[in-house]
């Protein structure tokens, strides 16, 4: 049977431009549909946003320290709208990079939505319909908000980035990843912040150490932080919106931020209908190929709900290609995969948390943390962590937890190390760098602890 195409991509994010790209360099007939802009989640309204927002919310603390390393300096307000025009520029200028870079190889570009009808047709928005021999669901994920009383007037990530002035004050739920962030970014930008997180701490499932560490330095840094705390219901009143919290507080918001998650993006997609087999969050079920239970349909990214990362969806996406158009049967490797949570100071984590370490073998934890010499140096009370666990039995390093500015780029490297099997001894017999934070990471020689 001839198709319109070879590859048929739904989802212009991460996953779904790498894979329609490497596709189509491989000689492939690809289209690709995005209902919304081209480069999803991570460029247009999250990791790159993001970022940019954790650079401009670092300078008020960057200025209280330059005064107190002797520089005559004053900080202003922050210009939300001239930063927010700024941050839609780039945007507008990374989206059409993604653009060129899908066109160049010759893929062609639907900016509407398509729904697929069965195992091999797709349908778009304006009705018209084509086959593929494969079709790649990277449709990516969608914040969700529990059914709590009021919760219309609350705003997600997505609302943050076109806001159209600062809040005064503002209210975070959630204790995850995007929380702990914007509580982070909005504090720095002088936002009066809060943040609940119903349950005991913060960043769940991370090193429990390093999340009393952050913990505390964030709620140093002026975010007032509730834990076992959740909104019981919210309304809309003259001076802002009121919440009543479970703990029977009230308090009065200019805007309520929820980071509650993400869920799958797959209602409304047709996939039901083509047979391909959803688990029980909405999530596209996928083998280690990224096949789905229907053999010409393959998804990759957030949509499967793996390891909700870009990186990870863009190497789910390259495999896919090397797989399906290469003829090389290729497994995304979902082992030892770093991350960072952009939180001011950073937390950044490869690997296993003392907690899930110590359940499974003997380990030793080798832990530091310290007032590093740039903050001694003005009297600053903020601490980093280093912290590396060992298995006793292969003396490998099997998680790694820093806490500290620029803990992200530095987990980049320790990654390598970890992924290529590094023992102890081996960062042992590294010599340091000299005078560094990250020096203690080859200098720490008695374990705080063994388990
Ligand atoms: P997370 O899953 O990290 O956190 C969700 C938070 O919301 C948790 O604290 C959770 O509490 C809480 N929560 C969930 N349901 C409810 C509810 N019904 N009522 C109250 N609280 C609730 O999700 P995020 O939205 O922060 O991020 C989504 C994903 O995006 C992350 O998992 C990550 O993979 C990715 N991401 C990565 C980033 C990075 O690499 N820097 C940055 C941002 C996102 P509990 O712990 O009790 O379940």
């Amino acid at each position: 049977m001839a198709f319109d195409y070879d590859l048929f991509v739904i989802g212009g994010g991460s996953g779904g431009v790498r894979a329609g790209r490497v596709a189509a360099e491989t000689g492939a007939k690809v289209a690709l549909a995005e209902e919304y802009r081209m480069g999803g989640t991570c460029v247009i309204r999250g990791c790159v946003p993001k970022k940019l927002m954790v650079f401009a919310s670092g300078y008020s603390s960057a200025a209280a320290e330059a005064r107190a390393y002797g520089w005559d300096v004053q900080i202003g307000d922050f210009d939300w709208p001239k930063f927010r025009t700024n941050l839609h520029k780039e945007l507008d200028r990374l989206e059409n990079i993604y653009r060129t870079n899908l066109g160049r190889p010759g893929v062609e570009i639907f900016d509407q939505r398509a729904v697929l009808q069965d195992a091999n047709t797709v349908k778009l928005a304006d009705g018209r319909t084509f086959t593929a021999k494969h079709i790649l669901v990277a449709t990516g994920g969608t914040p969700f908000v529990p059914d709590v009383p009021g919760h219309e007037l609350a705003w997600t990530s997505n609302e943050v980035f076109l806001m159209e002035t600062l809040p005064k004050r503002v209210l975070i739920v959630g204790g995850g990843y995007i929380a702990c962030e914007f509580a982070c970014i909005l504090n720095g930008l002088g936002v009066d912040t809060s943040q609940y997180y119903r349950g005991a701490q913060i960043l769940r499932g991370f090193d429990d150490e390093a999340r009393g560490h952050i913990a505390e330095l964030i709620q140093g840094r002026g975010i007032n932080l509730h834990v076992g705390t959740d909104v019981e219901r919210m309304e809309k009143r003259d001076d802002g919106i009121w919440v009543k919290s479970t703990d029977g507080a009230e308090a009065t918001f200019d805007a309520v931020v929820y980071a509650t998650g993400r869920k799958p993006n797959s209602g409304g997609l047709g996939l039901e209908k083509a047979g391909v087999k959803l688990g029980r969050w909405g999530q596209v079920e996928v083998d280690e190929y990224s096949q789905t239970s229907v053999p010409s349909i393959y998804a990759v990214g957030d949509v499967t709900d793996r390891i909700n990362l870009t990186p990870v969806a863009i190497r789910e996406a390259a495999a896919f290609v090397q797989t399906v158009f290469n003829d090389t049967p290729t497994k995304p490797d979902h082992e030892l995969v770093a991350s960072a949570v952009f939180t001011q100071p950073e937390y950044a984590s490869v690997g296993l948390t003392e907690e899930q370490a110590r359940d499974e073998r003997p380990i030793e934890v080798y832990s530091a943390a310290f007032r590093p010499m740039q903050n001694a140096f003005i009297d600053k009370n903020e601490r980093v962590l280093f912290k590396l666990i060992v298995c006793a039995n292969s003396r490998k390093v099997i998680g790694c937890h820093i806490i500290s500015p620029g803990a992200g780029e530095m987990i980049q490297m320790v990654g390598v190390a970890i992924k290529m099997g590094a023992t102890k001894e081996d960062f042992d017999r590294t010599v340091a760098v000299h005078p560094t934070m990250s020096e203690e990471i080859v200098l720490m020689k008695t374990p705080v602890r063994t388990a």
